[in-house]
């Protein structure tokens, strides 16, 4: 159970659907705006708007979370998860070809990465927000090198996008643990195990948009330029994915959120000069 909750955490399902509501903070963040509007007018509107000042200000303080406290609760969160998943130690042979494969990107544009791999059959990658990459054994099994790459691309396109924040940002907001935080001090204090699992649940919950999958999917295609890897790899991945459809159960769950990985592996394709 433990487990089912950590696998729903981040950003469940790299190819085929990561988890997060896009514009979370936005739509925090224009409540703010309109909870401020009310606020504008307390100085002069006198205590008539009291109520609504306070409750603006219970929003504003929940949208202000800061990236820094979020960074705090995500590296908080990916350790509860290294912890309650099954960790490949360094000397595995799944351990081995991840760090074979990653080691020149630990320091990718700009954002300081590490990757890890969960003994686990299932299907799946995520990323948090504090730059971890987990990429599940059977996904590698399933994968090729330059296919896990082209994975991999996607994933640092979510941190680096920040749909990884955003989504830690709407899940946090919601969640006890955060309540508990705000009364005392501010900052992120330290969360307890059963607080970190009911935030995995939220962040299961939500989804990535299919915009910020694009977006992602874009991400890893010019990844897998930058570097000179096979840019047909992103393509090939997705048409795997794609016939694994409706053969496993949490992959079907995952898929009937999420753009169908046929037509991201089309999209791959037109982008890369169509049919080879
Ligand atoms: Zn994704």
């Amino acid at each position: 159970m433990k487990k089912m909750t950590y696998i729903a955490l981040a950003c469940a399902l790299a190819l085929t659907g990561c988890a997060t509501t896009e514009g979370g903070s936005a739509s925090g963040l224009s409540a703010v705006a309109s909870a401020l509007n009310t606020t504008g007018a307390a100085g002069s509107g006198g205590s008539k708007t009291e109520n609504k000042v306070g409750a603006a200000m219970d929003v504003f303080k929940a949208a202000t979370v800061s990236d820094e406290e979020l960074k705090s609760v995500a590296l908080q969160y990916r350790a509860y998860g290294d912890r309650t998943e099954k960790l490949a130690p360094p000397k595995n042979k799944y351990a081995q070809r991840l760090e074979r494969l990653t080691r020149k990107h630990v320091n990718e544009d700009g954002l300081q990465l590490n990757f890890k791999v969960y003994l686990s059959k299932d299907v799946n990658a995520n990323a948090t927000a504090d730059g971890s990459i987990r990429v599940y054994a059977g996904l590698m099994d399933m994968m090729n090198d330059q296919e896990l790459l082209g994975v991999i691309g996607h994933e640092i396109g979510h941190v680096k996008h920040a749909h990884t924040m955003s989504a830690m940002r709407t899940a946090y907001m919601a969640s006890a643990g955060r309540k508990a935080v705000a009364a005392s001090s501010g900052t992120a204090a330290k969360l307890a195990d059963s607080e970190l699992g009911a935030l995995g649940e939220k962040l299961f919950n939500s989804q990535f948009s299919q915009s910020q999958e694009t977006e992602s999917d874009d991400y890893g295609l010019a990844f897998m330029q930058k570097h000179k890897y096979n840019v047909k790899a992103l393509e090939s991945a997705f048409r795997k994915l794609a016939s694994l459809s409706g053969k496993q159960g949490g992959l079907e769950q995952m898929l009937s959120s999420h753009p169908d990985p046929g037509s991201r592996a089309d999209r791959m394709r037109d982008k890369t000069g169509g049919k080879k």
